[in-house]
């Protein structure tokens, strides 16, 4: 009789056991779930549709695939720009194109931009958007690079340089809905002094960024049909 009690009590006690754990994983997974839900309709909320502005002018010179300058990895997400500077006074947007082609052969580093911006304000796009370049460290998996070509040390970008990289980077804030806060600097990544005349001068490159949106804003204006 008393055995008997206990076996019940025992398989009572497992009975109440197993549903409690159900219990708890069936409320864990909604959880989730529910988070899941708030976190992306605060996404909605927050994020501001960027209007689309025309793509500048873009000479496409694609990179030879191969491991040094073009893995063709797939970039999967981009969540920012990144700006850098080629720290090669006077050298090309063909040039440092070259240069990142030529890694193929001389397999002395890992290195590309997915852009480089010259200084007569052309543009070049050595990597298609659907794949990853070797430009921004950790962030190479979701991010565009653009090398920006200066003709001195200052690292300053001269008149037409500037007005293609404002556009570009214009185009892509459309292209991928990303505000002030999804253009960054290779500084803001790793610390590394570049772009130079935009970390030696914080207050040109929150210009740059303004410029940007005002150009954005400009665009949109000019497209508004007559009333
Ligand atoms: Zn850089």
């Amino acid at each position: 009789m008393v055995q008997k009690t206990k076996k019940q009590m025992k398989k009572m006690i497992k009975t109440i056991a197993i549903h409690v754990i159900i219990a708890t994983v069936a409320v864990f997974l909604i959880v989730i779930a529910l988070s899941f839900l708030v976190k992306d309709d605060d996404k909605g909320k927050n994020r501001a549709t960027i209007k689309q502005v025309e793509m500048p002018y873009i000479e496409e010179m694609f990179i030879t695939p191969n491991d040094y300058s073009r893995p063709q990895l797939e970039l999967e997400q981009v969540n920012a720009i990144v700006v850098h500077y080629t720290g090669n006074p006077g050298s090309t947007a063909k040039g440092n194109r070259d240069y990142f082609e030529n890694l193929r052969i001389k397999k002395t580093t890992y290195a590309s931009s997915h852009y480089v911006v010259g200084l007569e304000g052309e543009i070049i796009q050595c990597i298609p958007l659907t794949e990853i370049s070797y430009a921004s460290n950790n962030r190479n998996g979701d991010t565009i690079a653009i090398e920006v070509c200066h003709k001195d040390k200052s690292g300053k970008f001269n008149e037409d340089t500037y007005q293609s990289l404002v556009e570009l980077v214009a185009w892509l804030c459309g292209k991928y809905n990303l505000d002030k806060d999804g253009i960054i600097r290779h500084y803001d990544v790793t610390g590394k002094k570049c772009p130079k005349y935009f970390v030696d001068h914080e207050d040109a490159w929150e210009q740059f960024k303004e410029d940007v949106f005002i150009y954005i804003e400009a665009e949109q204006s000019e497209i508004e049909p007559v009333k």
